[in-house]
């Protein structure tokens, strides 16, 4: 009994040994797989860096972090007119033509200027000039209808939406 206790505590040993082994294994083998892809991810995230990083937490250098809260504080279709007219990555002519070669050309239908977010939201585009005096009577800085506070960023949701463009 004794010879056959002490075998079997062998044999769960090895079984342990050899389960931490494969453990290990894996972890070594995770931790190879980690590093390999790391200088993938962080090049993407270096290139992305400026744009997307400004994007999502709405941070400008000495700026608090309270622009994240203030974009998850719109709601979804807001939040997303926001994140497409701040990253560039949108639907209007100039990404479109420029970045995804669809259309004719970058030109807004005004024939004013390519059509970015800052040709609608500010003074350009002639063809927008009477929505942008409704939403906003006076001048204001393309920072704050894309940075500022939630009044701000949901005006310029609303107008996007009322310009009937596809952001
Ligand atoms: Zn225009």
């Amino acid at each position: 009994m004794v010879y056959q206790k002490n075998d079997e505590d062998i044999m769960d040993r090895k079984k342990s040994n050899e389960l931490e082994l494969k453990e290990a294994n894996l972890e070594r083998s995770l931790i190879k797989t980690i590093r390999q892809r790391q200088p993938q991810f962080l090049g993407h995230i270096c290139r992305h860096k400026s744009l997307e990083h400004l994007a999502v937490t709405g941070k400008i250098e000495g700026k608090g972090s309270t622009g994240f809260k203030i974009l998850k504080s719109l709601n979804r279709e807001e939040q997303t007119i926001i994140f497409r007219l701040r990253t560039g990555h949108n639907r209007l002519r100039k990404h479109k033509y420029i970045k995804l070669k669809i259309g004719e050309s970058p030109i807004c239908q005004c024939g004013q200027g390519s059509q970015s977010a800052e040709h609608i939201l500010q003074q350009t585009c002639s063809n927008l000039a009477t929505f942008r005096y409704l939403f906003w009577p006076e001048l204001i800085t393309l920072t704050k209808k894309l940075y500022g506070t939630t009044r701000d960023l949901t005006q310029t949701a609303e107008f996007a939406k009322a310009t009937g463009l596809q952001i």
